[in-house]
């Protein structure tokens, strides 16, 4: 990864020193920690690798007063705030994370190691995408993962759903609050939709269609896919596909600390404060198990950055 000089030589000064908090991760999670770690003048340092989630996507759609802002515009004004207010941002990759003693962590970014008293990770996870032609083309634009996000840009259109398993029915069904043209895809895989699963869809008019998909197909310079061409030559009409295809955690950082998963969701596991269960490690946005959004995942972000001030006041501050 290519670093600036400017970065080098804060690199360098930075790692003989003990911070109160390293965030890793620069996504709405981290940048919200760290605006907040910031304002109370607490040494931080975030470390990103310029990876959010969702790249890929033309707007961020439901975050009040931002609705439709470019992902990359709101990650910039949050990264700029966070510096107004004194916090450091580092693009480097954090390899290795260490307890040492209680509350006491080391972090290894880019082959050079830091300590702190508490550690935030916020490296959200990644989605699990098709594999066939066309897919990049229109993904983000006409092709999404997330009804809640993208469902509303898609109402009254064909929607065609893409992905098997036992969710794949009830998220099908979700697409019926914008649309009633919905056809189920489910790539070929046949084993998991029970004759009740199909009758329900059925009486719904949602189709299903137990075919692979070849190929997605549209207007490229628009990003819009106007349909979807199967193996067997037949080809679907529709303006939209969503895909659930599932998802993994984007670092395994809590692994190296021992942070206990979440049994259902596999995500991380924390409190009410977003405490993971190792004491001074905390965790907010898409690793945990909440909604993925953006908004929530800000969200997250600031109330462990309080949680974690909390944590940090010394005992005759404390009633
Ligand atoms: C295509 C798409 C469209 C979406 N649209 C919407 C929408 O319209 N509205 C909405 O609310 N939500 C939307 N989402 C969901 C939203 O993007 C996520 O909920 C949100 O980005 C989660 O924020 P986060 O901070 O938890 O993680 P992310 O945004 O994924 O950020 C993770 C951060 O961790 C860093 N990182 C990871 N591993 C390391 C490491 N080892 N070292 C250093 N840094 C690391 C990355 O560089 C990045 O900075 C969309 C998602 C996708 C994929």
């Amino acid at each position: 990864m290519l670093r600036s000089a400017k970065q080098d030589s804060i690199l360098r000064n930075m790692k003989r020193e003990h911070y109160d908090c390293i965030v890793v991760g620069a996504g709405p999670a981290g940048l919200s920690a760290s605006l907040f770690l910031a304002r109370y003048r607490h040494r931080t340092v975030t470390f990103h690798h310029n990876s959010p989630r969702n790249e890929y996507s033309h707007g961020v759609h439901g975050f009040l007063g931002h609705h439709g802002i470019p992902p990359a515009e709101l990650l910039a004004r949050g990264r700029a705030e966070v510096k107004q207010h004194g916090g450091a941002i580092i693009e480097a990759s954090v390899n290795a994370v260490e307890q040492i003693a209680d509350q006491h962590f080391l972090v290894t970014a880019s082959g050079e190691t830091f300590e702190t008293r508490r550690l935030l990770i916020a490296t959200g996870l990644r989605d699990l995408t098709p594999q066939c032609p066309g897919f990049s083309e229109f993904y983000g634009v006409s092709v999404h993962h997330c009804p809640d996000c993208d469902g509303y840009e898609s109402r009254d259109k064909h929607i065609a759903v893409l992905g098997s398993g036992k969710k794949i029915v009830g998220f099908a069904l979700g697409f019926l609050t914008w649309t009633d043209r919905v056809t189920l895809i489910t790539g070929g895989e046949t084993g998991d939709l029970s004759e009740e699963h199909r009758a329900r869809l059925a009486s719904l008019n949602i189709r299903v269609l137990e075919k692979s998909v070849a190929a997605l197909e549209g207007d490229e310079d628009a990003k819009q896919l106007q349909r979807v061409r199967f193996t067997d030559g037949e080809l679907l009409e529709c303006e939209a596909l969503f895909f659930n295809l599932g998802t993994e955690l984007a670092s395994d950082l809590h692994e190296m600390l021992g942070c206990k998963t979440d049994e259902e969701s596999g995500l991380v596991w924390v409190d009410q404060t977003q405490q993971t269960s190792v004491e001074g490690v905390y965790a907010a946005g898409d690793v945990t198990p909440h909604s993925q959004l953006a908004v929530v995942a800000a969200a997250e972000g600031a109330m462990a950055a309080i949680h974690i001030h909390q944590s940090l006041l010394p005992t005759a501050r404390k009633l």
